[in-house]
């Protein structure tokens, strides 16, 4: 082999190598998942912390299949209320958030995506499903979401519950409020017929995007 040859040789073994490096990294960044906490909150006529787990990790599973992304719930805790003081009336939404965002905050959570799973909203001696996050495609973002298993009138409320998770999981993947039909409606709780409604092709195309996969 000339000295020629032998240069060749080192510097294709050296060229595989950087690649072979960069596939590595592409294969470990693919398979980086994104993380979500969740905090259910023990409260008045609050769904069942299982079910609330298993409707948590079927949103979850929703969104890995209909938009191709890795996501995991990597905490699921249970706990009494941590700040009794917010309201917890219908015009509290926003405070409500806000009021997680600063909690989760003081909690350090090394996670993507932190989530609070909460007891009705109460106004006027009614319940009621509601939900609010933080802007669209931002890791680290908070959303909260209410949860019950009947209403007053006895009719289950669990589609309702799903419903809301899921759509607030959608804005913290990067879907924005869609008017219209779908899953991102914004008035998505009264187009619930016989299940949770789907994701339009426009709000799946945003979280495929966000989630850097288009
Ligand atoms: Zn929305």
């Amino acid at each position: 082999m000339s000295r020629y040859e032998k240069v060749l040789l080192v510097l294709i073994s050296f060229l595989c190598g950087i690649l072979g490096l960069c596939v590595a990294i592409a294969c470990t960044a693919e398979a980086e998942p994104i993380t979500v906490r969740v905090v259910a909150v023990r409260g008045e006529n609050m769904l069942p912390a299982a079910q609330t787990k298993r409707i948590m990790q079927q949103a979850l599973r929703y969104y890995d299949n209909a938009c191709w992304i890795n996501i995991k719930l990597k905490r699921f805790e249970v706990r009494k209320n941590p700040m009794p003081w917010i309201g917890n009336g219908l015009s509290d939404t926003k405070t409500i958030l806000y009021a997680w965002e600063s909690w989760f905050k003081g909690q350090r959570s090394k996670v993507d995506i932190k989530f609070a799973v909460l007891p009705p909203l109460k106004d006027s001696a009614q319940y009621w499903i509601a939900g609010y996050s933080t802007d669209s495609c931002d890791r680290g973002g908070t959303g909260y979401s209410t949860a019950e298993p009947k209403n007053q009138q006895g009719y289950a409320r669990v589609v309702h519950s799903a419903t809301a998770m899921r759509h607030e999981l959608g804005h913290l993947l990067g879907a924005t409020d869609r008017s219209g039909s779908g899953l991102m409606d914004t008035g998505v709780l009264y187009q619930i017929g016989a299940g949770i409604p789907e994701l339009d092709a426009h709000s799946q195309w945003e979280i495929v995007r966000c989630a850097g996969r288009w």
